[in-house]
């Protein structure tokens, strides 16, 4: 890798491939690179031999970590020398083979180069002393999470230099949506990773579902996509969210209007409801072309729905008239509909008037996009609990969990995207980041037998211990891990994170050749605390799910739910904030009280151990259940992104920690409900 490195950072004609290990299949592609790179530029490619060298080509600059004078342009000349379908799915699927049979090599290599590149960082001296010996960086760098490192992000913020963290020059700072940890985080982003990310994104997870569902590339995909406004630190640096970063990238913005029904200036939309309403307009326009539906995560796309819920006959107006109506001001959308939405369509108005205007809108989304051969959002971890309304209104398209990714990085893709939600896996891709895993219990093989919605669910106070016996447990790398076992996951990046734990909990599933396979566990931080007892999402969504086994043969259906630990009651309680409906309808149920305080009682009998002791000792009191109306977690959510939440990475918070979000789900309370005894403690 280092041949090929320091051959295509000539930059010159020149070309002096000298092959090496795992690299040696590349030399062509330097020659490739170098040549391009060349004053001449792409035009030194020879037309017959660039579809050859194309997925080494692309395998090097996602492999590699890139050649600097490649960088700055590499997504987009890897993207600008095929057509976005052309040669894609080969590509994506030798580069998942390549990555995923060398995942040890590249993670050796990985590190040796993060290792070499960044040893004088301030940071990294401090632990290293100049050395970049993988060996002493895993006895003396300390594993972190954000707060151990977020002065070094505030100073780089503040304008001092990035290298005090990394040596490849800054390109902007990344915030992390904040809504699951409970705080936005910054980090920084280099145009090298941006790029990598870029194409890993728009190769990978597409090579992988057109395997599966075949012509996808004769139709489009009706995606609702969302930007944030780029912000600037106080020393005038560009800061937003990696979503964000993706969608600005010129890539995407080229290949927009053929793959997606989108147009470009409606993503760009800053005002929500202007996009969102545009979005639909032209996914319904194009309807008859439209192959799959998504969004990012699966809240994101149950939030949209309702909207247009709200919104059809408007948008049937729209169609019937060809008329676009006057509150959408924005200019960009306004241009971008006056070339689709040009004359009268009545047919068409009829059609989906017809669709929406039924009571039921179970399966609406295979009814107005009759062609979608699946529905493409991330429904693993918190999300899951999106899945019985999502499968109401898809009607039987399979929904499809396509990767898992976060500010840190793109982590991991799903390799059987048609299978059912209980058994996504996400295959680690090993050229991201250098991986570590703190193993945190053994056997939890019994997991893999439990239903989608009990998963992840393990004793806190396990969970617990094994954190306070930290130092006894070594991290292990990405070829030791073992099948059934959880980890937390730890990560070493070029881009100043240092065995750095992400705050994800993921438990091994299986290999891809020798790429371990995970299933997305829970989330660590959630924790509800009103006296020595500690209880994580899991212990949450323990209690939620068997209590709502009492009500679900009722055909209630829990829409979403977060939680709060109110400490101003003597003693203090959990509260569960739950917004229900019933199953077929959007009516608000109506609420039996002795059942909702039942719900309480089962909910405390699921919680651990120490819960129960305490409760019973009242050192805490009655657990209470408060009912919110329709709209509630949509409320939670606008002021979430009010406050700068990406809305394509917004996931509902499981443990609500601010009193003006407490506020807002407050506001929409109809009901609060207590258990009426103390759980039994055996
Ligand atoms: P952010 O940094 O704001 O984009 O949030 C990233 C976090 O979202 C991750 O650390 C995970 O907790 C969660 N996440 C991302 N992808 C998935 C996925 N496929 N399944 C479950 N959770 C995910």
């Amino acid at each position: 890798m280092r041949d090929l490195i320091t051959v295509a950072h000539r930059g010159d004609a020149e070309v002096d491939a000298k092959p090496c290990g795992v690299m040696s299949a590349y030399r062509d592609v330097a020659a490739v690179v170098t040549g391009s790179m060349g004053v001449p530029g792409r035009d030194t490619l020879s037309p017959v031999r660039l579809p050859l060298s194309l997925s080494k080509f692309a395998t090097v600059l996602v492999h590699s970590h890139c050649c600097p004078p490649l960088l700055s342009s590499s997504s987009s000349l890897f993207f600008d020398l095929m057509a976005p379908n052309d040669g894609i799915i080969e590509t994506g699927w030798k580069m998942i083979e390549d990555l995923t049979t060398n995942a040890y090599q590249i993670q050796q290599q990985l590190l040796e180069e993060i290792l070499a590149q960044n040893v004088h960082t301030e940071y990294l001296d401090k632990f290293l002393n100049g050395s970049s010996d993988k060996k002493l960086f895993k006895e003396k760098v300390p594993i972190i999470n954000y707060e151990d490192i977020k002065t070094y992000m505030e100073k780089i913020a503040n304008g001092e230099p990035s290298d005090i963290l990394l040596a490849e020059p800054l390109l902007e700072l990344t915030l992390s949506s904040g809504t699951s940890g409970g705080k936005n985080k910054i980090m920084p982003m280099t145009a090298k990773e941006l790029d990598k990310r870029t194409i890993i994104r728009n190769t990978l997870p597409w090579s992988v579902i057109n395997k599966f569902a075949d012509g996808l590339e004769q139709g489009k995909g009706m995606y609702l996509f969302f930007v944030m406004p780029d912000m600037r630190t106080p020393s005038g640096l560009r800061a937003r969210p990696s979503l964000t970063s993706c969608l600005k990238s010129s890539y995407f913005q080229k290949q927009i209007s053929s793959v997606y029904t989108s147009p470009y200036a409606t993503i760009l939309c800053l005002d929500i409801n202007q996009s969102v309403y545009c979005q639909f307009l032209c996914g319904l326009l194009q309807r008859d072309e439209v192959l799959r539906v998504g969004a990012s995560f699966a809240n994101v796309l149950g939030r949209a729905i309702r909207f247009l819920k709200d919104y059809w006959r408007e948008l049937c107006t729209n169609i019937r008239t060809g008329q676009l109506s006057h509150w959408i001001t924005d200019p960009g959308c306004r241009n971008a509909l006056s070339l689709i939405l040009n004359k009268p369509n009545p047919q068409l108005a009829d059609s989906i008037e017809g669709t929406c205007s039924k009571k039921s809108w179970e399966g609406i989304i295979k009814e107005l996009w009759p062609r979608t051969k699946f529905v493409d959002v991330i429904i693993t971890g918190s999300m899951a609990q999106c899945i019985p309304t999502l499968e109401f209104y898809c009607g039987g398209l399979p929904l499809v969990s396509s990767y898992y990714a976060a500010s840190e990085g793109y982590l991991g893709i799903n390799l059987e995207p048609l299978s059912k939600p209980s058994n996504i896996s996400y295959t680690l891709l090993p050229n991201m980041a250098f991986y570590e895993f703190i193993p945190i219990k053994e056997n939890h093989q019994e997991l893999a037998d439990q239903p989608q919605h009990l998963e992840g669910v393990y004793d806190d106070q396990d969970c617990k211990e094994t954190l306070n016996k930290k130092e006894e447990i070594e991290p292990v790398e990405l070829m030791d891990v073992k099948l059934g076992q959880c980890y937390e996951i730890v990560v070493t990046t070029f881009t100043g994170l240092y065995r750095y734990k992400i705050g994800d909990i993921l438990m091994v599933s299986g290999f891809h050749n020798n790429a371990p396979q995970f299933r997305f566990m829970k989330r660590q931080g959630v924790r509800l605390s009103i006296d020595a007892e500690r209880t994580g999402e899991d212990g949450l969504w323990k209690a939620v799910t068997q209590a709502l086994l009492l009500i679900e043969p009722l055909g209630f259906i829990l829409t979403d739910y977060t939680s709060y630990a109110d400490t101003c009651s003597t003693p203090g309680h959990y509260v569960l904030f739950w917004e229900l409906k019933m199953k077929g309808s959007d009516d608000l149920p109506e609420i039996n009280p002795k059942i909702t305080e039942e719900c309480c009682y089962i909910a405390e009998e699921s919680l651990d151990y120490l819960y129960r002791v305490l409760r019973k000792d009242n050192r805490i009191g009655p657990l209470e259940i408060r009912v919110v109306k329709h709209g509630t977690f949509d409320a939670l959510m606008d002021f979430f992104i009010a406050k700068g939440t990406s809305v394509g990475q917004y996931k509902t918070p499981r443990c609500i920690k601010s009193e003006e979000a407490l506020k807002v789900m407050d506001a929409g309370v109809v009901g609060g409900y207590f258990s009426q005894k103390a759980p039994k403690q055996g």
